[in-house]
Order: C-alpha cells, then sequence, then structure tokens
C-alpha cells in the first residue's frame, strides 16, 4: 500500500481484515495524505463533514463528532490519526519513507517493491493510494532561487510561517490561494495576489453544527449514506423542479437565489445539466459572475476577477469571503494577463513591465501534476519490463480509472479515469478499496494468481471516458483535468464525467459476470 491518506488507511483496514497482510509506505512522518501536507491557513475541505468522512464502520460514525459544515485541516486529520489508532494502523506502515520502484516479475508474477528507506518487498497486489493532487507543480518563475526571502508552497506548508509585518504575494488563484488568501490578508503588511486566470468561486456559509443536527445525522447515517451513494456526485442536495431551457427568468432567478444561498460545491449541481448543456451553463456563470462582482467595488478589479470561461470547467472554489479582500488597501491583485511574471529576484518579483513588487513571503499556489504525477513518479514496471512512463506517453489508459493493462495485480485508488475527483472522494476511495479486495478474495477461492484488464477494454475505457468529457463544458478550459499545467503532459481529460451510478454499475457488472474486461491468469497458465 502505497500512501497513508483517506484510501490508504481504509486499504490496510479492509484487507487485514479480509486476511491479508499489508505493508505500507507513506512519504509523510505521520498519516493523512493530503491532510498531512496542506496545512497553509485556511486550509479547509469543501465537502460537508458529514459527507467527506468514512462510512465503512457505523461505530466510527457514531463515536466522531464533526464540528462544522466543513472542517478545518486539523479536525480532518484529527479524525484520520484518530481512526489510525482506533484500527490499529498505524504499524503497518513504513513513515517518513518514499516507494522509490515497484518491478513485476513475469515468472514468479510477484512485484518486488523497494523503498528509499532500503527495504525490499515481494508481494502479490500493489495498491497506489498515492492521491489525484499530491505531486506538486512549481512555476518556472527564473530567478525564483535567488529570492532572499521565504518561499512557500501551499502544498507542505508543514511549519507555521508567522506573517505579521510581512510583505507577502501569492502566486496562483486556484481553491488552495481562495481559502487561504483572506487569513493571509488579516495578517500580512501586504498581500499581492498574483492571478493568471480568474476563478469562479462560491460561498462556503460555512457554520458549526448544531447538537440537534448532529443528533439527526448520527441516526440516519446508514440511510443517507446510500442516498447519497445513488447520486452524481456522492453528496445528497435538493434539485431543481423545473427545466432551466423552458422555466421563466423568475423561476430561475429564485432557484439560482436558493442554491447560492445553501452555498459550496453543489453550485455545480444547481442543474443537473450544467456542465453538459451549454446554454444553462451559461445562465449558471452568468448568475455567478453577478454575485461574484458585486462583492468588489472597484470595476476595474472586478472585470479582472470574472471568469471568462465556461462555469465549472476549472475545479469551483469554495471560499469565504475571498473577493471581500479586494476591497482592502493592503491587498492588490496583479492580473498576469496585463503584465506576466518577467523574474523574481532577491527582492521580490518584477514583472514583464520592468515593475517590481518588494516581497518578504512568496507563497507558490500552483498547483499538481494530478491524477498521474505520483504514479509517473516511481519507477513502475509491468509485464515485459515496460515502464509506466512508455506505457502512457501519449495517453494515461486505464480500465476503470483503477487497473492498467500490462501491469498485472497492480491497482490505482482514485487514479486518471476514475471519477475520484469529481465525486465525493471518501465513498469513491472505499468502493475502490472494496473492488479490489473482494478481486483478491475471488482470485484466491478460484486457484487464480493475478488478475489485469484486456487492452481492448482499456482502449474502450479511455475512449469512453473522453467521449463523455467531449459532451461537457470541461476541454473549454485549461486546466489540471485536461493535463494542461504540466509542460508536455499529453492533453485528455483524466477524470469520469458521467456521474456516480453509471460509474459505479461498471464495477457491480464485472463482479457478477466474474470480470470480462480482465484477464484472470493461473500460475500454471503462464
Ligand atoms: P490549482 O487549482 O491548479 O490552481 C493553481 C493556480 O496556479 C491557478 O490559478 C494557475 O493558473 C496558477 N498558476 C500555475 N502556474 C502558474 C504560473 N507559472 N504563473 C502564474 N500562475 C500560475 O491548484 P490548487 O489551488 O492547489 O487546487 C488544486 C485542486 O486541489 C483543487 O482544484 C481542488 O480539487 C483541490 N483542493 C481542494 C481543496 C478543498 O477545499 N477540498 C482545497 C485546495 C485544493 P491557471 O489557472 O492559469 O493555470
Amino acid at each position: 500500500m502505497v500512501g497513508a491518506g483517506f484510501a490508504g488507511l481504509y486499504g490496510v483496514h479492509r484487507f487485514r481484515t479480509d486476511g491479508l497482510s499489508v505493508r505500507g509506505f507513506e512519504r509523510g512522518s505521520g498519516v493523512g495524505g493530503t491532510w498531512f501536507w496542506n496545512r497553509y491557513p485556511g486550509a479547509r475541505c469543501d465537502i460537508e463533514s458529514i459527507y467527506y468522512s468514512y462510512s465503512f464502520s457505523e461505530e466510527l460514525q457514531q463515536e466522531w463528532t464533526w464540528t462544522h459544515r466543513y472542517a478545518t485541516q486539523p479536525e480532518i486529520l484529527a479524525y484520520l490519526n484518530h481512526v489510525a489508532d482506533r484500527f490499529d494502523l498505524r504499524k503497518a506502515f513504513a513513515f517518513d519513507t518514499s516507494v522509490t520502484s515497484a518491478v513485476f516479475d513475469d515468472e514468479s508474477q510477484t512485484w518486488t517493491v523497494t523503498a528509499d528507506n532500503g527495504e525490499i518487498v515481494r508481494c502479490r497486489f500493489v495498491v497506489m493510494a498515492t492521491g489525484p493532487l499530491s505531486t506538486p507543480v512549481d512555476p518556472q518563475i527564473p530567478g525564483l532561487t535567488e529570492f532572499g526571502g521565504q518561499v512557500v508552497r501551499t502544498s507542505d506548508w508543514l511549519d507555521e510561517i508567522d506573517l505579521t509585518g510581512k510583505r507577502v504575494g501569492i502566486v496562483g488563484t486556484g481553491s488552495s490561494c481562495i481559502q487561504s488568501a483572506p487569513i493571509i490578508a488579516d495578517e500580512a503588511e501586504h498581500l499581492h495576489v498574483f492571478q493568471r486566470t480568474p476563478q469562479f468561486s462560491i460561498p462556503a456559509w460555512n457554520r458549526p453544527y448544531d447538537e440537534d443536527e448532529i443528533a439527526r445525522i448520527k441516526a440516519g447515517y446508514p440511510r443517507m449514506r446510500q442516498d447519497a451513494w445513488d447520486t452524481v456526485g456522492g453528496i445528497i442536495y435538493e434539485q431543481a423542479d423545473h427545466d432551466p431551457l423552458t422555466a421563466t427568468p423568475e423561476q430561475r432567478q429564485a432557484w439560482l437565489e436558493r442554491t447560492w444561498a445553501r452555498g459550496g460545491y453543489l453550485m455545480i449541481a444547481s442543474y443537473p445539466n450544467v456542465v453538459f448543456n451549454d446554454e444553462v451553463n451559461s445562465m449558471v456563470g452568468e448568475f455567478v459572475k453577478e454575485k461574484i462582482r458585486a462583492r468588489i467595488h472597484d470595476e476595474r478589479v472586478a472585470d479582472q476577477l470574472t471568469p471568462t470561461y465556461p462555469f465549472a470547467a476549472k475545479r469551483l472554489c469554495v471560499d469565504t469571503d475571498y473577493f471581500e479582500i479586494y476591497n482592502r488597501e493592503d491587498v492588490t491583485l496583479v492580473d498576469l494577463r496585463e503584465h506576466g511574471i518577467s523574474h523574481a529576484d532577491t527582492g521580490g518579483i518584477v514583472l514583464k513591465d520592468s515593475s517590481r513588487i518588494d516581497l518578504d513571503v512568496i507563497v507558490l499556489a500552483t498547483g499538481f501534476h494530478a491524477l498521474t504525477g505520483a504514479i509517473l513518479g516511481i519507477d513502475l514496471r509491468g509485464r515485459g519490463g515496460v515502464t509506466i512512463q512508455e506505457k502512457w506517453s501519449g495517453s494515461a489508459a486505464n480500465h476503470l480509472g483503477l487497473t492498467v493493462a500490462g501491469f498485472p495485480n497492480f491497482f490505482m485508488v482514485s487514479g486518471p479515469g476514475s471519477i475520484g475527483v469529481l465525486y465525493n472522494m471518501i465513498p469513491a476511495a472505499e468502493q475502490h478499496i472494496d473492488f479490489i479486495a473482494d478481486a483478491i478474495a475471488y482470485l484466491d477461492s478460484h486457484g487464480l494468481t493475478s488478475i489485469e484488464p484486456t487492452e481492448e477494454a482499456e482502449k474502450a475505457w479511455s475512449a469512453h471516458v473522453n467521449e463523455v468529457a467531449e459532451q461537457s463544458v470541461y476541454p473549454k478550459a485549461n486546466t489540471w483535468y485536461m493535463g494542461d499545467n504540466v509542460p508536455g503532459k499529453p492533453r485528455e481529460f483524466l477524470a469520469y464525467a458521467g456521474g456516480g451510478p453509471a460509474y459505479f454499475e461498471h464495477f457491480t457488472k464485472e463482479q457478477a459476470e466474474g470480470y470480462p474486461s480482465f484477464v484472470l491468469r493461473e500460475r500454471s497458465s503462464r
């Protein structure tokens, strides 16, 4: 098991419960994955806590009480530490340890996994629970290493930094910036936000849960989980009672106001076809743009902060008081579309028009080599010594976002082509782990040794993932969903946009029909 985040922890628990022996590796010094590393000020989950949590143990659901609608990073990390202790998961892992290679041996049908602590493990199965957003991408700013102040990434901001009296620049305006900038603005002497592309962001309207609410949730958890499972995104939400294309403008406005008041990421579910129908997309997009503009006093700054691409084509952000920071004297928006960054020097950042911005701290909130980065970072060799880098040189071919042809007994939790990043990540990870555990049990009970998808199934899945995405607005913006933020990465959609029920149906069918899209091998048949 590679990774001790949500997926890796549950994986160790489930596999051990099934009687398997598991060795885990985690590059952090503790459990938590994303929630271990991303400790920037203001980090919190933008999916509601009662959904963004494990469903596998009713006891756990009953004993843990979430304090807020959207939990902070420390609260989520405390939850994962609690889970690790409660299910005694820590001892399976080597911490501060990265896996450097995993090589499949055709003869014995086993993997040899090597870690940077010198440990070598021979195993039958390799599970990459390495997270879809875990490999940071640094901007190529010439001279950044010359900068005399401090450079910190939001994605590994481990120690608290006192920003009092400091001139801070933050590069990038995705979720990590949008969550951290309001807190940084309160602390710093002056904040410059370097924006390349404006973002759609919806207010979180975060609040504490009250006791009655928690009691109601706890009394109905199993039902709530089931109902959530049956939705497109893994979260229960109120749906529109009208078709936006035939409704009156008043009806639409009233409904969008209601979804706005509900707040958060669920604005993406304001209408079921919002990412698939350009007209509906534009209606919702225009509504949100007006809301954004209303939060900013200066017309020119409001123009600069208004997105110009389809609504939700880039991953929606969820904020608390983000746009309002631009009404402060001590916050400046630097629109990089006017003047890009030329370079950094010892004192700060110099723009292409030669203007310079003096800084004490540069925060990089510039995103991740999403979905494939962590896997490509390992020397991974499948049948015949083929490397994953060779295999994925033109496209991250895979089946169901979970398996790769030529890489037997190799699984990726929420890998490229999976629903993960377009669904509630936690039940999606639980479902992948359960499928893997069931597949292993199937192999063992049928005297089989290995499982890998057929080339045909893989081609069909990759085509299907892109075909669904082509019908949506997703390819119409430069995004990490499309691999655009990493130089040289093939441009293709890296998630499944067809919704939970359609996605999970594929897994149900595989199990019911004896894994028809997979090759199952006996040791003797080789
Ligand atoms: P991101 O959304 O990829 O944003 C990166 C930002 O950096 C973008 O604004 C990008 O601009 C900018 N950028 C990249 N290279 C640059 C350069 N060379 N010069 C200037 N700007 C540059 O990254 P993120 O904010 O870390 O979020 C990534 C994902 O993590 C999110 O979409 C979300 O799925 C997840 N996340 C979730 C939460 C949560 O609450 N659950 C919080 C944080 C993150 P362009 O847009 O022009 O490329």
